[in-house]
Formats: structure tokens, sequence, C-alpha cells
């Protein structure tokens, strides 16, 4: 369900059916989880699994890709469109946009800034998903900057005042893939889900069947699926559980009932 830019619906596309808040108590225009990435297929990569864990939850999930991905190695940009249209309906986002920036050559500028933070209005996140700081691909690098940016730029009423000003509670970084990130933050568990993750990562035919290396992915002879499989056990491995997607925060993680902290010290 692709829905071009310029035709975003302001309302309605939440599934108020499975949320387990009652109505009074959740806007009808805002989405829980927003995940914000470069190019199709990262946020499958890095968060798919997490995206998926929310719809568990009954939350309402939500993806912007800024770039369609036109100088890609494989396949072409229509291919990689019909190939994210399908892997959103395997994940169960409510929506999935594409702001259109070139590919290999996003920047952060007062002008994407503001282009980016009006989608961020539209959707009214609570949480946003970021790439890594890190990158080896410079949009990841930028992207990561650019939407923590955005997220700040979202709250300021005379920046683009046709669009109601919302600023995102919180932004995290998924950091699947790197080595030279700090310890993540946290890890969400995507067990139960990750064969569905999986599913999504397969949807890019294109990109990745015979592949073994994508994006921040380093070429180590596995295909890429046992690769990102590998990574979510090595990940899982922490909390632990079998699979599992780790972030990294900036602020300081809240606990309330310190009786109630899991993962054991032996
Ligand atoms: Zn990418």
């Amino acid at each position: 369900m692709t829905i071009p830019y310029e035709q975003f619906p302001l309302s309605a596309f939440c599934s108020l059916l499975s949320a387990p808040l009652p109505l009074s108590s959740r806007s009808m225009t805002s989405i829980d989880v927003l995940a914000i990435a470069a190019h199709r297929d990262d946020v499958e990569l890095t968060c798919g699994g997490t995206l998926l864990r929310a719809l568990e939850f009954g939350k309402c999930t939500a993806i912007i890709d800024l770039t369609q991905g036109e100088t890609g190695t494989r396949g072409s940009a229509e291919l990689r469109a019909e190939e994210a249209s399908r892997a959103a309906e395997i994940l169960g986002v409510s929506a999935r946009i594409n702001m259109g920036l070139p590919d290999a050559g996003i920047v952060n500028t007062p002008e994407t800034r503001a282009q980016l933070a009006v989608a961020i209005r539209r959707f009214a996140p609570r949480v946003v998903i970021a790439p890594s700081p890190h990158g080896r691909h410079p949009d990841h690098r930028v992207t990561a900057e650019l939407v923590r940016d955005a997220c700040f730029i979202a709250g300021l009423r005379k920046i683009e005042p046709s669009v109601p000003a919302h600023r995102p509670l919180k932004v995290v970084h998924c950091i699947t893939f790197r080595e030279d990130n700090m310890k993540p933050t946290f890890v969400v568990d995507v067990s139960s889900v990750f064969e569905r993750k999986m599913e999504a990562v397969r949807a890019y035919a294109s990109q990745f069947e015979g592949a073994t290396q994508a994006g921040e992915v380093y070429p180590n002879g596995e295909s890429l699926f046992d690769i990102v499989r590998h990574q979510a056990a090595h990940y899982g491995s922490l909390i632990p559980t079998r699979y599992g997607e780790p972030f990294y925060t900036v602020e300081t993680m809240r606990v309330d009932d310190v009786a109630s902290l899991q993962v054991s010290t032996f």
C-alpha cells in the first residue's frame, strides 16, 4: 500500500479495531511508530521485526522511505516500488510513503528538513526509528542526522505553518549490522515474528536473491538471508532470546520498578 507523498491522507489510516486502548485516548490521525530510512528495504533489514512486534501490541506503524533506489546496482526503481509495497503488506504497516529524494545524494539542508518535517507531522508519531548514526553508505549516515533534525523542526510552528506542528517524543536508532556503534541501549525480542520479517526481506527478490552483501551488511560469503538471521540471533543472545533487533538512544532509559528488570546477570 505505497501511497504517493502528494496523496498521503491526513486521517483514517489507523486500524483502530486492533487498538487495545479506548478510542478517546488515541488520535485518529496519529501512528505510534514511524520508521524512516534512506532506501526501500532498509527498514525490513534493520527494524522489520520491531514493527511487527509493535503490531502485536496493537500499535499503528508506518514507513517513510527517503529515496526510490534509482542508483541501485540491482533491479530498477519501479521494481523496488512493487517490492516495497509487497513488503509493507507483510509488515502490516498502515502506510508507506516515498519522499523522492535523490538516491546516493541525500543531504541535510533546511529544505529537506522542512520537507521531511511535514511528512512527520502528518503521521504524528510518538516514536521514530532512524538509521544508525554510523554508516558506510553516506545516505544512511546523513539520514540519521536528517531524521533527528526533522523531528525537532516538526515541532516548530513557524516552519511550514500550513501543517499543524508535532514533535515526536522519541528517536531511536537501529544499529543492526554495525560493529562501530556503542552497545545497544535495548534489544527488541523479535523471535515471535522473525520468520515474517524474513518474508518481508525476501519480498526484495531483485535486491537479495543470490546476494551476499547489501547496505551495511559486510560480506562474509554467506547468503544475505543467512547473515540477517545470524545477526538477529547474535542480538537475541544478549537479552537472551532467539532473535533480536538492537537500538541505540541518546537518552537514558527509565525504570520504575527495579524488581521487574529482565535479562539475568548470570
Ligand atoms: Zn540503504
